[in-house]
């Protein structure tokens, strides 16, 4: 790629100066010239206000492929002990409405050994197919070995669209994955659609700390490949529909890969589990201190519902970080979310407005929290908070 400017067409206003962050342009007899140091980052091309500067591609390392050969939707399952986790089901309901509007087949793709008695069961939750790759080593998370089978079966199948957890599993794989066949990669996805005309899957994310959202396309190379955090999407209701479900055996050795599994071991620090939790009620900065946390955590208890927090509670060492809601935290989609004395900043609202319903307890009126809250509570959390709580200690409330 190549910045071009046109020395015939270049005014010499000076915008792309102004705009390139790198100090590498300047004007010189009046027209803009680029320094050594540009990336090619392409800030002066968007500045410049009568299109004299260009960024070109070079033709010849653009390989040109066919894009009409690439059909389908798939998901990656990923698995702990047995067990597939949650976000792999929550990206096939989004599987599943992509797929749909695509026109083309939605598939699961798991690898394992420990799975047969299981597929019959994941087979009703809207996928046509289930891919299982069987090998006793896959039983653990080996990085090589997932790279080389998924890139050797994306490259056998060409899916068009590639939906992976954005899980540190997930966020190992999938750069490899996609720079092994030189397709985009979008990470950390709060939003995915398609674009009916062009076919071409549009990716949401926040960017700039969580103040724009950007809208990625991948239009010239396939698979589109995209993470998304657990808890952005929901997953599917068990259905009537079986997807049909082929079977690969691969006979790996752990020689085959360069990493050995010696000891698999838990590091989590609490058994804190936000993403799954139905209730979750949450506190911020106007709970006022640690030992106020207190009263949170009473209602917390009342409802049966797991505590969470804005990100100051934790830098205020009021909560553990694992119990940390938004864009640096964890992301969540409770049946009820209760906000006391959080006042909807951006980086907090990505990773709560999908809760069904979101209550919010504010002594300020105008707190943006009441912009995305299906009930608004305006008062003191530390008047509030007690009448709910014995309220709720009245009713007979259905935990589930
Ligand atoms: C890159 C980046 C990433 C970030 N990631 C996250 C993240 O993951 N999660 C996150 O939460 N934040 C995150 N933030 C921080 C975010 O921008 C906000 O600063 C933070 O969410 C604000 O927390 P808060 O709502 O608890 O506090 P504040 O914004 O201070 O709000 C306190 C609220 O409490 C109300 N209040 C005060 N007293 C009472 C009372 N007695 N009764 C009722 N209401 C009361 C006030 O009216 C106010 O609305 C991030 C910021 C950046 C830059």
């Amino acid at each position: 790629m190549s910045i071009i400017i046109d020395d015939e067409l270049c005014t010499g206003c000076g915008n792309c100066v102004d705009s390139c962050p790198f100090g590498a342009i300047e004007l010189k007899n009046e027209k803009a010239k680029l320094l050594p140091n540009c990336n090619l980052c392409g800030a002066c091309v968007e500045a410049c206000p009568v299109e004299a500067i260009s960024l070109e591609r070079d033709e010849d390392t653009v390989e040109k492929i066919d894009l009409s050969q690439f059909k389908g939707v798939w998901v990656i399952a990923e698995h702990y002990k047995k067990r597939i986790h949650s976000v792999a089901f929550q990206l096939l309901g989004k599987g599943r409405e992509l797929a749909d509007a695509l026109g083309v087949n939605l598939t699961f793709i798991i690898l394992g050994n420990s799975f047969d008695e299981k597929l019959e069961d994941f087979s009703q939750y809207g996928m046509d197919e289930i891919i299982y790759v069987r090998s006793p080593i896959l039983k653990d998370y080996y990085s090589d070995l997932y790279v080389k089978v998924i890139s050797e079966l994306i490259i056998e199948n060409k899916p068009e669209i590639i939906l992976i957890g954005a899980t540190p599993t997930g966020r190992d794989f999938a750069p490899r994955v996609a720079k092994r066949l030189n397709a985009g990669l979008t990470a950390d996805c709060t939003g995915l659609n398609i674009n009916l005309e062009t076919k071409n899957l549009l990716q949401t994310r926040p960017t700039f700390g969580g103040n724009i959202m950007a809208t990625i396309r991948t239009p010239s190379s396939r698979p589109q490949m995209a993470t998304v955090r657990p808890g952005i999407f929901k997953a599917p209701k068990k259905g009537e529909k079986k997807a049909s479900i082929r079977k690969i055996d691969y006979s790996f050795e752990e020689k085959d890969s360069v990493s050995k599994i010696v000891k698999v071991i838990n590091t989590s620090r609490t058994t804190v589990n936000l993403e799954d939790a139905k209730i979750i009620v949450a506190g911020g900065r106007g709970v006022g201190s640690k030992d106020n946390f207190k009263l949170i955590e009473e209602l917390a208890n009342v409802l049966g519902a797991e505590l969470g927090g804005s990100r100051i509670t934790v830098e205020l060492n009021w909560l553990e970080p694992d119990r940390q809601i938004g864009q640096t935290g964890v992301t969540v989609s409770p049946k009820l979310y209760i906000a006391c004395g959080i006042s909807g900043a951006i980086q907090h609202i990505v990773g709560m407005e999908n809760s069904n319903v979101i209550v919010a307890i504010n002594k300020d009126p105008d707190a943006p929290i009441f912009n995305v809250a299906h009930y608004g509570i305006v008062g003191d959390l530390n008047e509030v908070i007690p009448i709910l709580i014995k309220e709720f200690n009245n009713t007979n409330i259905n935990k589930e």
